[in-house]
C-alpha cells in the first residue's frame, strides 16, 4: 500500500511527492537528517533528535523551517496516517532549490525542502538478530571531518556496507588513526573487564541521540564508562561489543574482523543495556 508523506507543507501518497532537480540536497548533498524510532505508535526521543536537528541546521547556517511543536504534529500525522506502530519517521531538510546550479549558497530567504516519510518495521523492537548479534569488519574512515553535522552525504558509509556484504557480515567499523571512530550508521562499544568503553564526542563522530539514553541508564545502574577511542585489536580481545542507533537500539557484536568477540553470543552487558533502554524509551515515547 502507499505511504502517505509529507513534502514542503502537504501530505501526499508517495507516488506524487515530488522535489526539484535543482534542490540542493540533490545536486549538492546540502542538508541534513534525522530517523526516529516508533514505538508502539509513539516517538522514542523526539526532542532529542529535534535539538540534534537544529544544532545540524546552526552548523551548516540554515534557518529552522518549523518549530519543533510542529515538527512533533507532522511526524504524529505520519504515524496516524500510516498506521505505524513499529517502525521510523525518516526527516530530511536541505537548503532547497535555487533554480539552478551554483557552488555559493543561495539567498538566505530560499524556502527549504522538508520532507518527512514513515518506515513500517513490524518487530523492530523483538528483533531476531539482537539475540544471536552482528558480524563486522573494519574499513578506513575515509569521510569528512564534520560528523558531527547529520548530512545527507552518505555515500561513504554506504560504500563501506557494500564492503561488509561483500565479506558476508553485516557492517563495518571505520577506522583513523588506528582507532574505531563509528560503525556505518551507530556508535561503537566495547565492554573489557565491567567497563563500558566508547570514543568520546568530537567533530569525528554523530553524537548519537541512542549513545546519550545509553550512556544515562549505564551511569543508573552503577556500570562504569570510559569515554575514550579503541583500536580493533582492543575490540578483538574485549569480553563485549556493541553498537547504538535509534533505529536498532543497542546491538550485540559478535565478531570483529573474523575475530570472536568473548564467547561469540551477545554479552550481559549489552542485552542488559538493550532492555533497559527499551523499557524506559517506551515509557518516555511520545
Ligand atoms: N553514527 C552515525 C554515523 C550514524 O549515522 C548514526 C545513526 N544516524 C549514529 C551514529 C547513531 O545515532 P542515533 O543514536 O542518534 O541514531
Amino acid at each position: 500500500m502507499s505511504r502517505t508523506v509529507y513534502v514542503n507543507g502537504a501530505y501526499l501518497p508517495e507516488e506524487e511527492a515530488t522535489v526539484s532537480i535543482f534542490d540542493r540536497g540533490f545536486l549538492m548533498a546540502d542538508g541534513v537528517y534525522e530517523v526516529t524510532s516508533v514505538l508502539d505508535g509513539k516517538l522514542v526521543d523526539f526532542q532529542g533528535h529535534a535539538i540534534r536537528l537544529e544544532r545540524s541546521l546552526k552548523e551548516l547556517d540554515m534557518a529552522q523551517p518549523m518549530s519543533t511543536e510542529e515538527l512533533l504534529a507532522v511526524h504524529r500525522e505520519l504515524v496516524s496516517r500510516n498506521d505505524i506502530v513499529e517502525g521510523m519517521i525518516y526527516l530530511q531538510v536541505t537548503r532547497g532549490n535555487p533554480g539552478d546550479r551554483d557552488f555559493a549558497y543561495p539567498p538566505a530567504d530560499t524556502p527549504p525542502t522538508v520532507v518527512m516519510f514513515t518506515q513500517n518495521k513490524p518487530g523492530l523492537a523483538d528483533s531476531p538478530v539482537a539475540k544471536t548479534g552482528i558480524k563486522v569488519i573494519s574499513v578506513e574512515d575515509l569521510r569528512w571531518g564534520r560528523r558531527d553535522i547529520k548530512t545527507v552525504q552518505l555515500l561513504y558509509p554506504s560504500m563501506a556496507k557494500m564492503a561488509a556484504k561483500a565479506a558476508k557480515v553485516d557492517d563495518a567499523w571505520l577506522v583513523e588513526d588506528g582507532k574505531v571512530t563509528e560503525g556505518t550508521s551507530n556508535n561503537t562499544y566495547i565492554v573489557k573487564g565491567g567497563t563500558i568503553i566508547t570514543r568520546e564526542l568530537s567533530h569525528d563522530i554523530l553524537h548519537g541521540i541512542t549513545r546519550a539514553a545509553v550512556l544515562r541508564f549505564a551511569a543508573e545502574a552503577q556500570m562504569q564508562v570510559e569515554e575514550r577511542a579503541f583500536t580493533i585489536e582492543e575490540a578483538q580481545a574485549a569480553d563485549e561489543a556493541f553498537f547504538t542507533s535509534a533505529s536498532a537500539f543497542v546491538m550485540p557484536v559478535v565478531e570483529v574482523d573474523g575475530a570472536q568477540i568473548g564467547s561469540g553470543a551477545p554479552g550481559p552487558v549489552a542485552t542488559r543495556l538493550r532492555e533497559i533502554y527499551l523499557e524506559e524509551s517506551l515509557k518516555a515515547a511520545i
